[in-house]
């Protein structure tokens, strides 16, 4: 094309496919109902797992989780790449409510096909979206109930909610005293702000023939005394953390040999016997009973503090040695010569592990770093485990750090689906035909948890609706009775943000999807 002074303008390159109008808009809710419908069928405790596979390799994940599935498949399509965000976003912030989120992007999208067919402007359906949006976050303030950090009981609910359906049942109810326990502890209050840092939490697993969750307030490492003169247990723990070796370097390539007596040490000049010597005299000097080293110690300094009736590991991994730092209340240091009182830690016991090959360091005073054990017979219920009190330390901490909860079991969506038809009475027009649209489709959640508990989905939507109309704000179904019942009661309780999150990206992403009106694809440079 030229423009008026006779230049020529390039407006298209010949590598881009432009996907017109209607067309655009019409694939986009067709990629976002297929991912709707295809995490759909796990929402819910009675939900279905998928099992991902990735062809050529041996890799295989049995998961509920809406982002791991979406992440799992590939998505290719544009449009389908927005609603995997809103999973990983989602994932991100709140840490649950993957599977809700993309469901409700796929709803909002099925409900505005129907107004595109009855010939509606895909930008009065935007606006009565946005409208919507804006209505169902005043209303969902208005639904949440306050909980401070202390009720513990209703934290106790809230990872129990989070955990219902996972196959660890046996255990779940120590496993949520474990959780709640753990993000407690190392929550931070200033002024009116609570704050959790979720690296403050580590959990490690292990294999072993009983299922079990653990919280050590402390560390455990993956590494077992150095020699054995060294203790396996010690009451009343002083730490030191060493950043550098505990050795002189030529040493470490003359001698090989492992010392198990005094004499033993004539392989060493008298000279590096007594350099070596002093560093583990430090120790002593300082009270120090327990020695974290991130590099070698020498095979004398390892004798020395062993005879001292020192325990001492080397080879710590960075990560693990400051997590130890910061669980003793101590400080990672260079060298002996750095140590001060105030950079020991402190620990109530040291029991090393040996059917674990750990070492645990555990019953910290005021641990601003935990950590959580959990064992499983074989490595898929480990995961699935792990997965589960992942989701759990991640919901326990939105409540902790918003201080406020809802009600699940689908009564949320109802009541915001009932009070936005009220609403949408008061707009009118066409726009009042979007916002309804909108109400409808936030029912897909009561809806999808009636049909994957095997209940008649048209029945639970109708008794839902007549007890929110008659005013029972909580009510939803008892996925495991199918009969409609008060959900606060019932304790199915969840983070507000969770909600909040879902309600907001999913709501964003369909508006941002529905104005759409023209789909250019570049095929990549040089093609
Ligand atoms: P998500 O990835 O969205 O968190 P889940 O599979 O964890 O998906 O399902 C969450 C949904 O299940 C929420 O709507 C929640 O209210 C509901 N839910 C959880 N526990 C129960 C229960 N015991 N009874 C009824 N609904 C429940």
């Amino acid at each position: 094309m030229a423009n008026n002074s006779g230049q020529q303008v390039v407006i298209l390159r010949n590598n881009v496919e432009r996907v017109p109008g209607q067309e655009a808009l019409r694939s986009n809710i067709m990629a976002a109902k297929v991912l709707g419908n295809t995490v759909r069928t796990t929402l819910g405790p009675r939900g279905m797992d998928k099992m991902l596979v990735t062809q050529g390799s041996d890799d295989i994940v049995i998961t509920n989780d809406g982002a791991t599935i979406l992440h799992q498949i590939h998505v290719e399509h544009p449009g389908a790449k927005l609603v995997v965000e809103v999973a990983e976003t989602q994932d991100d912030e709140c840490g649950d409510g993957t599977t809700t989120a993309v469901v409700l992007v796929g709803s909002f999208m099925e409900q505005a096909e129907h107004l595109i067919d009855s010939g509606v402007h895909p930008s009065v359906i935007a606006k009565g979206y946005n409208l919507g949006m804006l209505k169902a976050l005043e209303l969902l303030e208005k639904l949440s109930i306050e909980v401070t950090p202390k009720d513990k009981a209703m934290l106790k609910q809230i990872a129990k909610t989070a955990m219902t359906g996972k196959s660890i049942e046996n255990i779940m109810d120590h496993a949520c005293d474990v959780v709640v326990e753990a993000v407690s502890g190392v929550a931070e209050t200033t002024g009116k702000k609570t704050l959790v840092n979720e690296d403050d939490i580590l959990v490690k697993t292990k294999r072993s023939d009983t299922m079990s969750a653990e919280l050590i307030k402390g560390v455990l490492i993956d590494k077992t005394r150095l020699d054995s003169l060294m203790p396996k247990k010690i009451k009343g723990v002083k730490a030191a953390f060493i950043a550098g070796p505990l050795e002189i370097t030529k040493t470490q390539t003359k001698s090989k040999i492992k010392i198990t007596s005094a004499e033993q040490l004539s392989a060493f000049s008298t000279a590096e016997r007594a350099t070596l010597k002093a560093m583990a005299e430090k120790f002593v000097e300082n009270g120090v009973n327990v020695v974290l080293c991130q590099k070698g110690i020498a095979d004398p300094v390892q004798y020395y503090l062993g005879e001292n009736g020192i325990y001492a590991l080397e080879f710590v991994p960075e990560k693990d040695l400051k997590y130890a730092a910061k669980a003793l209340g101590g400080q990672v240091i260079n060298k002996p010569e750095d140590l001060a009182p105030e950079v020991i830690g402190s620990a109530g016991r040291l029991d090393m592990l040996d059917d674990l090959e750990m070492t645990k360091l555990s019953e910290c005073k005021n641990a601003k770093a935990v950590t959580i054990l959990l064992r499983g017979s074989s490595q898929h219920l480990v995961d699935e485990l792990e997965r589960a009190i992942e989701d759990a330390k991640r919901v326990v901490q939105d409540v902790i750090e918003d201080g406020s909860y809802t009600i699940g079991g689908g009564s949320v969506e109802t009541e915001l689906s009932f009070r936005l038809r009220e609403y949408a009475a008061t707009e009118g027009g066409r726009v009042q035909l979007a916002i309804e649209a909108y109400a409808k489709a936030f029912e897909i959640i009561p809806k999808t948890l009636a049909e994957n508990s095997g209940f008649d989905t048209v029945d639970k939507v109708i008794d839902l609706r007549q007890a929110h109309a008659m005013g029972q704000k909580y009510a939803g179904l008892d996925v495991f009775t199918g009969t409609v019942v008060d959900m606060k009661a019932q304790g199915v309780v969840e983070p507000k943000r969770v909600k909040r999150q879902a309600i907001q990206s999913a709501s964003e992403t369909a508006m941002l999807l529905i104005r759409v009106d023209d789909m250019m694809i570049s095929k990549g440079a040089g093609q």
